[in-house]
């Protein structure tokens, strides 16, 4: 055995990337589809009204 969960170790693969139109860390490189704003899936932003947080991407570096 080893210290810690050992099938955390598995997941150490990227599934998310960068998305091109929110900035967030949210666009899934396998389905091409951002799960943040919907970049990829439509050209509408993907919003709700219970969302919290906002989706516009302020800088990108
Ligand atoms: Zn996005």
């Amino acid at each position: 055995m080893v210290k810690g969960t050992t099938a955390m170790g598995k997941k150490r693969k990227i599934v998310h990337i960068r998305c091109r139109r929110c900035g967030r860390h949210s666009y899934n490189i396998k389905t091409k589809v951002c799960a943040a704003c919907g970049y990829g899936k439509s050209s509408k932003m993907r919003k709700y009204k219970w969302q919290t947080h906002s989706l516009q991407r302020k800088r990108i570096k």
